[in-house]
């Protein structure tokens, strides 16, 4: 038995024969061509193909992985006519006078080599998308199919990465999961594979020789082993291991569209984090009530300039049209500590978590912060909307912002109810929360920083691990005392930190009054089905 460990991206269990991909177009022949215009129009009328062949298949895969997910599709389609992707292709054919086959492999593995040399580990993963174009363009210029081969069973398929257009592609019933050398736990692959619920591994490196493919194998899709010919009593371990989860998620998924309810019957709201419109589709596959944080900050990330109201506007109209009448909290910008942006030109600072973050940012550029709420505010008359200040430590803090938020209301001449809540996240803000509370119509307490900055442990320091004790005495009691100050005043209050799906506290949380749980999706049903004993 040979056991190899890669990084798990999508959880499972599966047994059954490797299979290397062997893709067809995989050399390409340098020819020389006389007539240089001639072939341009062959790469022009390519192009146009491997447009109408994206097209389609961003629809005909909607169902498959969501809308959200087939937009990728679009993208690659924007990406083949862009002039940073053709112009080099282009120049290449002219001044070298070759085939189109062999301009496209050459432009395009230097631009994906470009991205993958790039720090920030979103652009690395693009790499595989110019890959993919790449690819399709050279499968259409040689007459190659994008097929996987004809397979006489099902397989686990390995390769040295899988392309978006590949995997989206898979048919669910003829492979039972991925396993690559190479690859990124936000690639499109990792998301696609988890969406239609394929085990993958990757990151396997070149100990994943093309020499396994046909033996025997068993995944864990979960702890990232793969073991190649297993031993009987892995092979066992791991199928009872399938069967318990199979019978644990067949009891969750009762819990499905019912109402989440303690054991004396008080409602409690169980709602996702999201980062993005991407990620509601996996907030309405776990069943989310309702989304209780909306990171808003990730609109400003990876960018190179501000992004403009009408751009954040489109990102929270879809979220809440998708959201339909379930709540959406939208959390204005929590830029600075560990999410910093190059543009916004910040200061540095000898201790980011403890400088200019968040509400401190927005109060110092009032414009700023006004156009993310005038985005919020245009938005919310498609749902149900609420807006979330973060990292507030002062009631001054909150009636700034609030006075911002209503100036911007008032312009825009808003009727409808959009809530505005905070985020208790510093221990100020939780020792001063009956005075916050009059003010404002929710608390989510956010125990991610509440813990840095009650046990002052950095967040992101993991040599501090063995001092970060996440059930702290002082934390929990920080908590409750949020939660009767609230309560006092009539508003509601939940948790959108880490802890609030942390299942050794549910029955703390439940005792403690908590309203509602903002947390990953799927933890949502196994939080449903706890809260129903508690
Ligand atoms: C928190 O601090 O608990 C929280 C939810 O906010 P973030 O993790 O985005 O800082
Ligand atoms: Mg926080």
């Amino acid at each position: 038995m040979i056991t190899l460990q890669g990084k798990g991206v999508s959880a499972g269990i599966a047994k059954g024969r490797l299979y290397f991909l062997t893709r067809k177009s995989q050399s390409v022949e340098k020819q020389h061509i006389n007539d240089v215009e001639q072939e341009i129009r062959r790469f022009n009328a390519a192009q146009q193909t491997a447009s109408e062949q994206l097209n389609e298949l961003s629809t005909k895969m909607m169902d498959k992985i969501g809308e959200e997910n087939a937009v990728l599709f679009e993208i690659h389609r924007m990406m083949l006519q862009d002039a940073d992707y053709c112009d080099p292709i282009i120049k290449i054919i002219r001044t070298e006078k070759v085939c189109a086959e062999y301009a496209v492999n050459t432009a395009g593995s230097r631009l994906a080599q470009e991205f993958a040399d790039m720090d920030d580990e979103y652009m690395k993963a693009r790499s595989i998308d110019v890959y993919d174009i790449s690819k399709r363009l050279i499968d259409i210029l040689s007459g190659e199919g994008q097929n996987l081969g004809r397979l006489n069973e099902p397989v686990i398929l390995a390769a040295d990465d899988f392309t978006p257009s590949e995997t989206a592609q898979l048919d669910r019933n003829t492979i039972l999961a991925l396993v690559s050398r190479q690859g990124a736990a936000n690639s499109h692959t990792a998301i696609f594979a988890r969406t239609m619920g394929i085990p993958a591994i990757i990151t396997f490196g070149a100990f994943l020789t093309r020499d396994l493919s046909g033996k025997q194998a068993i995944l864990d899709g979960e702890t990232g082993l793969l073991y190649i010919d297993p031993e009987a009593e892995i092979v066992k371990e791991l199928e009872e291991k399938e069967k318990r989860q199979r019978r644990e998620k067949e009891a969750l998924e009762k819990r499905r569209g019912k109402p989440t309810l303690t054991k004396n019957g008080r409602p409690i709201k169980l709602y996702a984090n999201i980062g993005s419109v991407n990620d509601v589709d996996a907030a309405l596959a776990g069943d989310a009530e309702g989304i209780g944080l909306f990171r808003s900050e990730f609109l400003y990330l990876g960018r190179n300039d501000y992004p403009d109201e009408d751009t954040l506007y489109e990102s929270y109209r879809r979220v809440l049209e998708k959201m339909g009448s379930r709540q959406v909290i939208i959390r204005t910008m929590d830029i600075g500590a560990d999410k910093q942006v190059d543009y916004f030109n910040l200061p540095k600072e000898e201790n980011p978590a403890l400088g200019m973050r968040a509400i401190r940012i927005c109060l110092t550029r009032p414009s700023l912060f006004k156009t993310q709420l005038s985005a919020i505010y245009r938005a919310s008359v498609h749902g149900n909307a609420a807006i979330m200040f973060p990292m507030i430590s002062s009631l001054g803090e909150l009636l700034h912002a609030k006075e911002l938020a209503k100036a911007v209301r008032d312009e825009l001449a808003i009727k409808g109810d959009v809530p505005i809540g905070i985020m208790i996240e510093t221990p100020a803000s939780a020792i001063i929360s009956d005075l916050l509370a009059k003010e404002v119509d929710f608390f989510s307490i956010g125990t991610n920083d509440l813990t840095q900055y009650t046990l002052a442990i950095d967040r992101q320091n993991d040599s501090l691990a063995s001092f970060c004790d996440t059930h702290h005495e002082a934390v929990l009691r920080l908590i409750r005392l949020t939660c009767e100050n609230a309560h006092k005043a009539g508003i509601w209050v939940g948790i959108c930190g880490s802890l609030g799906a942390d299942l050794t506290l549910t029955k703390d949380f439940v005792e403690m009054g908590l309203d509602e749980l903002s947390v990953e999706p799927s933890c949502i049903l196994k939080l449903r089905s706890l809260i129903a004993e508690c």
